[in-house]
């Protein structure tokens, strides 16, 4: 067993686009946007956010839903990292604020399975969305349908190195609340860290946090044998 411990963040960081906007742009009424302006101006949470949003969305079939998700691209060197993350026996877990049911099928669809998430939960029944936060927290800052602040506090232990990936406002939390020794950051969340003066390294995709990690195991190694 490694002493490194894993979280990373889904849309946009495994995946190319934003999941879940790429969606709603095709599927969604016109009502989406509007709700997407309350959240950003800060007066919903992304829980209540995601939940209306789903329901812009007059119907929907599994099969047009995997067939929207089978053209969602992940990162291509997220793969390797994978095998690398296994080989050493890194702990790795994702943390979304999306929705399992695309998180599974589009990992599926690269021949990624059994993979820990931590992500809210989506019910497609009768052509309509329910949704459903098992890890909603209501002490977090960000009214995420997922706090990750929380769920990385919960599994922080001093015996681990915790490292986090991430790229965008749902970041933010887990960011601010420092419980992480390394963060790895691009997009908004880069910015974010530059503008609050947070420690995190830029990367641009995951062939950049695979040879950071060779790195560091033989780095750690060297100093436990001195
Ligand atoms: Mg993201
Ligand atoms: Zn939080």
């Amino acid at each position: 067993m490694s002493s490194i411990r894993i979280f990373c963040d889904f849309d946009g960081t495994i995946t190319k686009k934003d999941t879940l906007n790429t969606f709603l742009h095709l599927h969604a009424k016109n009502d989406w946007l509007r709700i997407e302006e309350q959240w950003k101006n800060g007066e919903i949470g992304s829980k209540e956010c995601l939940s209306k949003q789903m329901n812009c969305i007059p119907d929907m079939t599994e099969e047009k839903l995997k067939d929207f998700l089978s053209g969602i691209e992940i990162d291509e060197y997220f793969p390797e990292f994978l095998e690398f993350v296994k080989e050493n026996g890194i702990d790795f877990c994702i943390l979304s604020d999306g929705f399992d049911f695309f998180i599974k099928n589009i990992l599926e669809q690269n021949g990624i399975n059994g993979i820990k998430i931590f992500s809210n939960n989506l019910i497609l029944s009768g052509g309509k969305f329910k949704t459903d936060f098992p890890y909603g927290n209501n002490k977090c800052s960000a009214s995420s349908g997922v706090c990750k602040c929380g769920i990385i506090k919960k599994y922080s232990t001093p015996q681990k190195t915790l490292f986090y990936i991430g790229d965008g406002f749902s970041d933010f939390c887990a960011v601010k609340s420092e419980t992480a020794d390394f963060v790895f950051a691009k997009g908004t969340l880069l910015e974010y860290c530059e503008k609050n003066k947070k420690r995190a390294i830029g990367f641009s995709d995951f062939s950049d946090i695979t040879r950071f990690l060779q790195e560091y195991l033989i780095k750690i190694k060297g100093e436990e044998n001195v």
